[in-house]
């Protein structure tokens, strides 16, 4: 048991401490060379840059050879370890400079004037920050942001011939035998037996998390919590669950949602903020109904018990939240919003696993078709999530993810197995009624956690620490200042 939750912890501190300092790095020095001529480089990267339901259609028509697809694999490769390693040197550099300064402070500490120690502190404390943000940087934002474009390369050269073999399926009927293909009788097929078995599950998870303070405070605004409750119950009646389902808003940043087993439902304030429709919404509350329904925390679950789950959780928490062993790299990631409570709970009890996450893909792509949604909300909420943010968070449903351009082509060709709906509903007046009561409430958090004390600034009265500025939708490339970044298609920020 105590490997078990030290594993847990090793995890977490291992994901930032990896490469932190003391290694050299075999970063290649030099940019890699576009591997093509401007003619073919400068449009593949735009096509790029473009969404995947985007690229869904523009696919077919695009005509690159698979030499040059290949070539740009390979040029992709070289660009993610050359941005990577220009971060970790940076981040090698900033170690180098701490030290220095952790060096002068104590050198001068018994003679040093109030101003002196002061600045030094200031000092610190914005190398710390820079330190943490290119780490943050280099293990997390620019390999996902390359995962990405490899999975819209992958798509590109793949999806013409997927495509033909989704139409053969429709044509001989094949597509209706796959698995859960009885769209038609959904809330009358039983996915996995004995749901309500989970329930007391849940309600032990829930206890316990409360005793352990693991659970973010409730959202307090009755309209917002309301039309959540609302979308999530219509969207649960025109499921396969077969319990009731208790829908609960956190007043936390994560962009997550996330269902315990025996249907608790847990939507995150940043997954509001980051949605920017209903069928968004609808989607990622379809796929979390989907774990509830096909019992995946009760299979993962198997042999761990509550207790020790919580208790790892409570453990990891703990080391998120001071700084722990895990470093201030941790803290940081934090900050960015990495990591909270999602990578705090245990993936076991939240059924993730590559395989369940694509029956939960499945399974919510279903619900949120047959409550009347537009199910590609659900993989534009994705992309939105692996591109136009940039970083990918602690969000359950990317931590242990199968490979982006599987999960896309499993959830495209289902949409397109799906009978015919019309008028499948993308926005609501609610949600964007919605949206309005969310604005001064996340204005509000956000200010309380500016006035936090925060672990990151122990000296008041420091400058604010310096950022390094990655917006959302910007191109991965713009902060490694890699050639050929062209700026095509400015997504509309939240
Ligand atoms: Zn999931």
């Amino acid at each position: 048991m105590k490997a078990a939750y030290l594993r847990v912890l090793l995890f977490a501190g291992a994901a930032l401490a990896a490469g932190a300092s003391g290694c050299a790095h075999k970063a290649p020095v030099e940019p890699p060379k576009p591997p093509l001529v401007p003619a073919v480089f400068q449009p593949l990267q735009e096509a790029l840059q473009k969404s995947y339901l985007e690229l869904f259609q523009l696919a077919p028509t695009l005509e690159f050879s698979n030499t040059q697809i290949q070539n740009m694999r390979n040029y992709l490769e070289q660009a993610r370890k050359y941005c990577v390693g220009q971060y970790k040197k940076k981040s090698d550099q900033y170690s180098a400079d701490l030290k220095r300064l952790e060096g002068n402070l104590k050198q001068v500490s018994a003679t040093a004037s109030d101003t002196q120690r002061h600045d030094l502190h200031c000092q610190i404390q914005n190398t710390r920050a820079l330190q943490s943000q290119t780490e943050v940087l280099a293990d997390h934002a620019i390999p996902v942001a390359y995962e990405n474009k490899e999975a819209k390369l992958d798509l590109i050269q793949q999806w013409p011939g997927d495509l033909k073999q989704i139409k053969q399926q429709i044509a001989d009927g094949s597509y209706l035998k796959r698995q859960w293909g009885d769209v038609k009788d959904i809330g009358f097929r039983e996915i996995a037996s004995g749901q309500k078995d989970d329930i007391k599950t849940g309600e032990d998870a829930i206890k316990q998390m409360k005793q352990a303070g693991l659970m973010p405070k409730e959202l307090d605004n009755k309209a917002i919590t309301d039309y959540v409750e609302g979308v999530a119950q219509k969207v649960a009646k025109h499921s396969d669950l077969q319990i009731p389902l208790h829908v609960t808003v956190l007043n936390s940043k994560e962009i997550n949602a996330f269902a315990l087993p025996g249907g608790f439902l847990f939507v995150e304030r940043g997954l509001l903020d980051a949605a920017d429709d209903e069928s968004e919404l609808a989607g990622v509350i379809g796929h979390e109904i989907g774990h509830v329904v096909a019992r995946h925390g009760h299979k993962l679950m198997q042999k761990a018990t509550i207790e020790s789950v919580v208790f790892q959780a409570a453990q990891v928490a703990a080391v998120l939240l001071t700084g722990g062993a895990a470093g201030i790299g941790t803290y940081y990631a934090l900050q960015y919003g990495f990591y909270g409570l999602g990578l705090a709970l245990n993936l076991n009890l939240l059924g993730v696993s590559r395989e369940y996450e694509l029956q939960a893909d499945q399974l919510g792509i279903q619900y949120a078709w047959n409550t009347g949604y537009d199910p590609s909300g659900f993989i534009r909420f994705f992309d939105k999530m692996a591109t136009q943010e940039g970083y990918v968070n602690g969000a359950s449903w990317f931590r242990d993810h199968p490979p982006f351009y599987q999960r896309m082509l499993d959830a495209e060709r289902e949409i397109m197995f799906l009978p015919k709906k019309e008028n499948l509903v993308v926005q609501s007046s609610a949600f964007e009624q919605m949206k309005k009561e969310l604005k001064p409430v996340t204005a509000k958090a956000e200010a309380e956690e500016k006035g936090r004390p925060s672990l990151l600034a122990p000296e008041q009265g420091c400058p604010a620490p310096q950022k390094i500025e990655y917006k959302p939708g910007e191109p991965i490339e713009t902060i490694c200042s890699l050639p050929g970044t062209v700026v095509t298609t400015k997504v509309a920020s939240r």
